[in-house]
C-alpha cells in the first residue's frame, strides 16, 4: 500500500502497516541536518535513531499511528556543553506527546460539543478514541478565544467557601460576561489584575476599601464607582442597624385603628419545657455581656474591626450592637404545625376529666392514629395538669409565667425585615405590610428615615433607566 500523505515536516518513508485495528505509517523527518538548541549550529552526523509513535488522524475509516523516525545528532561545535541532540522542534507534534496536534484538536472539538463522556463515546465510533478524562484534558488545554479588552468591568466578591474564604469575580460590563476569577479579594490582587488590563475605564464595586485602594493602585485612569445594588443594599443595611437600635421603641407604638393586621402566627403550641427556658435565659445573659462589652469598647472608641477580633465575634455582630441602644431581644420563634394539633381537643377534654396520666393518654390517641412519641403528650400534660406531680416536678404555673410575651405588645418584625418593608415604596406594599409602616411612622424619627431611603431608593432606580427622578 503506498499512498502519498500530507504529513507536515515529514515524508512517508515505507509501506504503510496495516494491523489489525489501526494503521501504521511510517514517516521520517524532511530536514537533512538538525539545528543544536544549545548553539543553533547544524549538524548532519548522526549519532542514533529511536522511533515514536504518536495516534494521528484516521485514514480510510482506520485508527491511525505515525511511526517517526527521530535522529539524535551529535554537537559538533567543540565549546558547545551539548554533545548530542534530538532533531526538533516538530511543529505538529509537542515533545513527548501522544498524539499529533491536529488529531487533540479535533477530540477537543468534539470534546466541547459533547462533553468528556459523550465526546468520548463519539470519539471511538470517529475512529479517534481517547478516554473521557483525556477529552475533557484536551477541552481545557484549548486556546480562549481572543476577547476584545474590558473598558467597563465591575468587580465583587465570591465565595469559595462560604463564611470561610472568597474570591474576587471580574465581569466585562459592556458584553455581560465574567472574564476573570481572582483567588482573594485584596487589593494587591485586584490591582494586580487592572494593571494587566490598561485599558480599563471604569470600575464598578461595592464600598469595601480593599476594592477602593485596589482600583486606584491598579487603575488611577479608571472612573470608581458604587454599583446599585450595593447602594441600595448599603442603604437598607443603615436603615436595619437604626432599626435595632430603635426597635424596642417601635413595638410600644400602638396599631392605628382601623388597621388589618395579617393573622399573627399561630402561637407555641404549648410553652417550652422549663430546662429549654433555662438554657435560652442562659443564652441571652451571655449575649447580653458580650453587647455590654461591645458598646464599652465602642464608646471608648475602638474601631469595630478591631472590637470583632478581640471578642472573636462576626462583624455584623459587632456593627449591630454597636449601634443598638439596648440589647437586642431575638422574638421567639413561630412553632410549626405539631403532630398533636388535630388530638388537641380530645386531650384537653380527657384532662378537664381528671385524667392526667400521660402514658395512659399517648396509647389513647395512638389508637387513634396519633404518630407522634409519648413526649410530647409528656409535655401537653405538663403544662394543664391541675394536680402536682408525685415526682416533685414545679406546677404549671411556674412556667407559663416565665413564657408569657413581654407586655401587651403587639409583634413587629424584626428589623431586617422591619428594614425591607420601610425601604419599599410604598405601591407595592399589601394592606397588612401598609399598616405596620404606618404604625412604624407615628415615629417622628421613623418617618424622617423612611422618606429619606424612599426617595433614596427612587432615585437609584431612576438612575438605572435613565428616567427623571421624582421629587415628591
Ligand atoms: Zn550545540
Amino acid at each position: 500500500m503506498d499512498i502519498s500523505f500530507a504529513i507536515p515536516e515529514c515524508r512517508v518513508a515505507r509501506f504503510v502497516e496495516q494491523h489489525e485495528d489501526h494503521l501504521i505509517i511510517p514517516v521520517r523527518l524532511d530536514a537533512a541536518s538538525g539545528r543544536c538548541p544549545e548553539c543553533g549550529q547544524a549538524s548532519r552526523s548522526v549519532h542514533s535513531r529511536y522511533h515514536r509513535q504518536p495516534a494521528d488522524l484516521p485514514v480510510s475509516a482506520s485508527q491511525t499511528r505515525l511511526r517517526i523516525e527521530v535522529r539524535r545528532f551529535y554537537c559538533l561545535n567543540p565549546t558547545c556543553r551539548r554533545r548530542t541532540f534530538a532533531e526538533t522542534p516538530m511543529t505538529f507534534l509537542a515533545p513527548r506527546a501522544r498524539r499529533t496536534r491536529r488529531l487533540g484538536e479535533v477530540q477537543a472539538r468534539v470534546g466541547l460539543a459533547c462533553g468528556g463522556a459523550g465526546g468520548a463515546r463519539l470519539l471511538t465510533h470517529l475512529h479517534m478514541p481517547a478516554s473521557r478524562a483525556t477529552v475533557l484534558r484536551l477541552v481545557t488545554r484549548m486556546p480562549m478565544p481572543d476577547a476584545p479588552a474590558p473598558i467597563r468591568v465591575g468587580i465583587d466578591d465570591w465565595a469559595i467557601r462560604k463564611g470561610s474564604r472568597y474570591g474576587t469575580i471580574v465581569v466585562d460590563l459592556d458584553r455581560h460576561r465574567v472574564i476573570d476569577l481572582l483567588p482573594d479579594r485584596t487589593a494587591p490582587t485586584v490591582a494586580g489584575w487592572l494593571e494587566q488590563h490598561s485599558g480599563v475605564e471604569l470600575v464598578a464595586r461595592d464600598r469595601s476599601t480593599e476594592y477602593a485602594r485596589g482600583a486606584s493602585l491598579g487603575a488611577p485612569q479608571a472612573q470608581q464607582v458604587a454599583d446599585r445594588w450595593h447602594l441600595l443594599t448599603n442603604m437598607r443595611q443603615a436603615v436595619e442597624r437604626w432599626l435595632h437600635g430603635a426597635h424596642a421603641r417601635l413595638r410600644s407604638l400602638p396599631l392605628l385603628p382601623g388597621s388589618t393586621v395579617r393573622p399573627a402566627r399561630r402561637d407555641r403550641a404549648f410553652a417550652r419545657s422549663l430546662s429549654e427556658l433555662e438554657a435560652g435565659a442562659q443564652s441571652r445573659m451571655r449575649w447580653q455581656v458580650v453587647y455590654d462589652e461591645v458598646r464599652r469598647r465602642h464608646a471608648g472608641g475602638e474601631p469595630l474591626l478591631a472590637i470583632a477580633r478581640a471578642l472573636g465575634l462576626a462583624r455584623a455582630t459587632v456593627r449591630k450592637y454597636a449601634s443598638a441602644e439596648t440589647f437586642p431581644t431575638r422574638l421567639p420563634h413561630g412553632a410549626g404545625p405539631s403532630l398533636l394539633d388535630p388530638h388537641g381537643a380530645y386531650l384537653a377534654g380527657r384532662i378537664d376529666e381528671g385524667c392526667e396520666n400521660a402514658m395512659a393518654l399517648w396509647r389513647e390517641i395512638r389508637e387513634q392514629g396519633y404518630p407522634g412519641t409519648s413526649r410530647q403528650v409528656h409535655r401537653f400534660v405538663a403544662e394543664r395538669r391541675t394536680r402536682p406531680v408525685r415526682s416533685g416536678r414545679k406546677p404549671r404555673s411556674a412556667k407559663a409565667s416565665a413564657s408569657e410575651p413581654l407586655g401587651s405588645e403587639a409583634p413587629l418584625p424584626p428589623a431586617r425585615q422591619l428594614a425591607w418593608l420601610l425601604v419599599q415604596p410604598t405601591s407595592v406594599l399589601d394592606e397588612s405590610e401598609a399598616a405596620v409602616v404606618s404604625r412604624v411612622e407615628q415615629d417622628d424619627t421613623a418617618r424622617a428615615v423612611t422618606g429619606l431611603a424612599r426617595r433614596f431608593t427612587a432615585l437609584v432606580r431612576a438612575a438605572g433607566k435613565g428616567k427623571p427622578v421624582a421629587d415628591d
